[in-house]
């Protein structure tokens, strides 16, 4: 049993103080970061509890250009998934509610749920192999070997470590942004630059510095006309991560595509924006053919090894199939 002490502040600026001390770590709803430290991989000496900070609220504002969702950063999963809202962004309610199980979902966060470590079992049981992210420079065991739920986007031989989170792929594609507050002062992320391949360094996860809270993001809602969708595609029907999944959000008129936001998931260390996929859509007619040339355009420059190169085309076909469902069309 290692001791550690355990605070919960009622500011942030509490909060950032108490967070100070060496050894200290954010607590949210504590159903990744419980885990990781009965499994012996973290071991603060203070956790500071953020469920206390009035970071909780929901709410739409306009914007200069168009109305904005904010979501404070310890809303839950549960309560985002039920937000009016969403009506209109609908691949963000079903990454959410694609997630985890209604229990996990009613106490875990929306900035624990951005935060969320992989689920590679290297990582997670140091009894069992070398990790590169959890003790840099020792290796990747995952890599010669069980690898299933692993990435072969941003990847590399030293890490091929999944970002599991549904609601960051839906939130990349949406173009959402990130309020950080911290020793250096407030600033905003878009999510599309939040995360760090883990092919750069597998310890260096996101742009946080030590201590840094994220404390809301905003999400852009979409203009009237806009349709879109989540697809995951997985093991078993719930409770289970996904093998690959696309978020996809387009505005068709007359059968030409105007617009595309797209991201997979279940293929990157880091939520995977398609920027390839979107740029070979936008301006195409609708339909098949220009469906697979997106997907053969983004799923490429690949690092796969025995246990994942199932996934090149199943990530392939997902997008097509999302593609087909946003658009309307038959399969
Ligand atoms: P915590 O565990 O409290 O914190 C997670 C990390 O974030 C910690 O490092 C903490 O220090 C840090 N942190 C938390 N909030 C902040 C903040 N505001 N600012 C800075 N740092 C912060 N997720 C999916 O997306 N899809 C799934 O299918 C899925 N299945 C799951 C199945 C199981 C069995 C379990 C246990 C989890 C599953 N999850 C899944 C992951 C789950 O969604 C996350 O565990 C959860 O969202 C984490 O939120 P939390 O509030 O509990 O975070
Ligand atoms: Fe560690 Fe990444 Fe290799 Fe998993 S894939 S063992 S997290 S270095």
């Amino acid at each position: 049993m290692q001791r550690f002490s355990y605070l919960r502040p009622a500011t942030v600026a509490e909060a950032l103080a108490a967070v100070s001390e060496p050894g200290s770590q954010y607590l949210a709803g504590g159903t990744t970061q419980l885990d990781l430290m009965k499994d012996g991989v973290l071991a603060p000496a203070r956790l500071v509890d953020l469920t206390r900070l009035p970071l909780a609220t929901i709410g739409v504002e306009e914007g200069a250009d168009a109305a904005v969702l904010r979501v404070g950063a310890t809303a839950t999963m549960q309560q985002l998934a039920a937000h009016p809202a969403l009506d209109g962004l609908p691949m963000v309610r079903e990454a959410l509610l694609a997630g985890a199980s209604p229990q996990l979902r009613n106490m875990a966060t929306i900035g624990g749920n951005l935060l969320q470590r992989t689920r590679c079992r290297y990582f997670r049981d140091p009894s069992v192999g070398a990790c590169n992210k959890r003790i840099p420079g020792s290796g990747c065991a995952a890599v010669l070997g069980h690898a299933r739920m692993h990435a072969i986007l941003g990847a590399d031989e030293h890490c091929i470590a999944l970002h599991g989170s549904d609601l960051a792929v839906a939130l990349t594609a949406a173009d959402a942004v990130l309020w950080i507050t911290g020793a250096g002062g407030d600033r905003t992320v878009p999510l599309t630059e939040f995360y760090r391949p883990a092919a750069e360094d597998p310890a260096d996860e996101n742009v946080l510095a030590a201590g840094d809270l994220i404390t809301a993001m905003t999400i852009p809602l979409p203009a009237t006309g806009t349709h879109s969708g989540y697809l995951k595609v997985r093991d078993r029907a719930s409770y289970e991560f996904a093998l690959t999944a696309a978020a996809v959000e387009l505005t068709i008129d007359e059968g030409t595509i105007r617009s595309a936001r797209i991201a997979l998931g279940g293929v990157g260390t880091v939520p995977w924006r398609a920027r390839r996929a979107e740029a070979a859509l936008v301006g195409a007619a609708a339909g098949p053919d220009a469906f697979r040339s997106a997907a053969d355009a983004e799923v490429v420059d690949t690092f796969t090894v025995a246990g994942t190169a199932f996934k090149v085309e199943l990530a392939k076909r997902t997008l097509v199939r999302q593609l087909h469902t946003v658009s309307g069309l038959p399969q």
